[in-house]
């Protein structure tokens, strides 16, 4: 934790009463720790956010987070903070990719139908009651070796046609790559095709924060198993919707997709 916070800024001291401490990033996209009294509780917007025995918390707020939230924390004796907390708002890119297979960028009803059930695996896995694991609250690391190719929140425009914006760090690599966990954590899901993220895992780091990592070859994690940070989980392909090899990083806290390059330390971060 230490060294956690020796990385890291320190973004709000909150009111000095109670003095609650956040770490992390009070940004879209941004992940943010924060610890208070045993017992406590700890709301985001009026939404419980699970507060471990020790009384850490953890929240993120997602490209689209308006530029205020409001934490509450309700103490063990019954009294009651209340802290505006100003969110950064970004400038976000907009990307055109063209040359995909136009059947990835408007697929047919039975594509639509293979989506709609993947997202389905994937939402139920993100939607789990959240562990006390604390696995991402290590210093991560890089999953993949190679130049940055797309970031995160960029608008994209798909063969000419708007589409959703770019939840994640895409990193690319030569096909075949290793990708290792980027910190500890439980496999949850391991699918070698999924229709646009192709062979997909996803690993709990805790508190309900998630890694997926797609477009994935050769995958090489079992449902269930606990990894080690640097423990090779998959290599680099172009599967599912992808014009060429790439590790795409995306990450979550609950269902808000979270900007992965925030969360690396700085000393590592590169172009
Ligand atoms: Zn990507």
């Amino acid at each position: 934790m230490r060294l956690l916070l020796a990385l890291i800024f320190l973004v709000a001291p909150l009111c000095a009463a109670h003095a609650v401490e956040l770490t992390g990033h009070l940004t879209q996209g941004g992940l943010v720790t924060g610890r208070t009294a045993p017992g406590a509780k700890v709301l985001l917007g009026g939404k419980p956010v699970l507060v471990g025995e020790d009384g850490l918390f953890v929240f993120g707020f997602g490209r689209d987070q308006a530029a205020q939230a409001q934490l509450t924390i309700i103490h063990p004796d019954g009294t009651t903070e209340q802290q505006d907390l100003a969110i950064a708002q970004r400038q976000f890119d907009i990307q055109r990719i063209d040359n995909l297979e136009q059947s990835k960028v408007t697929p047919d009803p039975e594509n639509l139908a293979r989506i709609k059930a993947d997202q389905e695996k994937i939402d139920a896995v993100r939607g789990g009651e959240p562990s006390q694991a604390r696995d991402f609250l290590v210093p991560f690391i890089w999953p993949a070796e190679g130049p940055v190719s797309g970031v995160y929140g960029s608008q994209r425009i798909l063969n000419g046609e708007p589409r959703a914006p770019h939840y994640g760090l895409d990193i690319a690599a030569p096909e075949g790559s290793p990708v290792v966990a980027p910190a500890p954590g439980v496999v949850r899901l391991v699918a070698p095709d999924f229709f646009l993220t192709g062979g997909t895992v996803i690993l709990d780091h805790g508190f309900g924060v998630q890694s997926a990592f797609i477009h994935m070859k050769a995958l090489a994690a079992k449902v269930g198993t606990h990894v080690k940070q640097g423990e090779v989980i998959g290599h680099v392909g172009k599967t599912g919707r992808a014009t060429g090899p790439h590790l795409h990083w995306g990450m979550t806290w609950r269902d808000v997709r979270l900007d992965p390059a925030l969360w690396l330390p700085p000393q590592q971060a590169r172009n």
